[in-house]
């Protein structure tokens, strides 16, 4: 499957934009990670796919070192207002299930893919970690965030625009392929 091929397919599992990005721009923060720990999200250190289970700071950019190709995919809505908690939730929800419904075909064709997104691994209800092996590799994602991506610039770097304006909101992810 070619690169143009991919965007087509993640266009068709709902995304808004899909855009080709070059791993070689990713750029992995301490000052990101240190976030994670701060633990706002409140899921640091109960999932496979986040710190400090899914690998130090320098683990992640081995990993990230290996892939050459990469596409980045956006969810973005529009809110009421800045006040629209509701409207987050659902562009959240949207995002979420463009990234379930993307994966396995991405994971067909690249078997390797490293697919990372807005926060942690969601596909169980509870995650596994840390007292059982995680029940679904194949479907299991990582979040840019918790790599040390910081999501602006990795969209900027890759000419791919993050805001779009005035009560909209935009949630990201992205894949990795060798
Ligand atoms: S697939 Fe389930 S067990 Fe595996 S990381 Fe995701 S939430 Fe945890």
């Amino acid at each position: 499957m070619t690169i143009e091929q991919l965007i087509e397919i993640a266009k068709e599992a709902g995304f808004t934009t899909v855009s080709e990005m070059d791993p070689a721009t990713i750029n992995l923060r301490e000052d990101v990670r240190a976030m994670c720990a701060d633990n706002t999200c409140k899921i640091y250190g109960r999932n496979w796919t986040c710190p400090p289970a899914c690998g130090t700071l320098e683990e992640c950019r081995a990993r990230v070192a290996k892939y050459h190709r990469g596409i980045i995919v956006q969810t973005t809505g529009e809110l009421e207002d800045s006040m629209d908690f509701e409207g987050m939730t659902e562009i959240g929800r949207r995002h979420k299930e463009n990234f379930a419904a993307l994966t396995p075909r991405v994971r067909e064709a690249f078997p390797d893919t490293l697919p990372l997104s807005a926060g942690g691994c969601t596909v169980c209800k509870t995650c596994t970690y840390p007292d059982e092996p995680c029940r679904a590799p194949q479907l299991a994602f990582s979040s840019m965030e918790g790599y040390g991506m910081l999501v602006s610039e990795a969209c900027k770097a890759n000419g791919v625009p993050y805001y779009y304006g005035t009560n909209t909101l935009t949630y990201v992810g992205c894949y990795l392929l060798d």
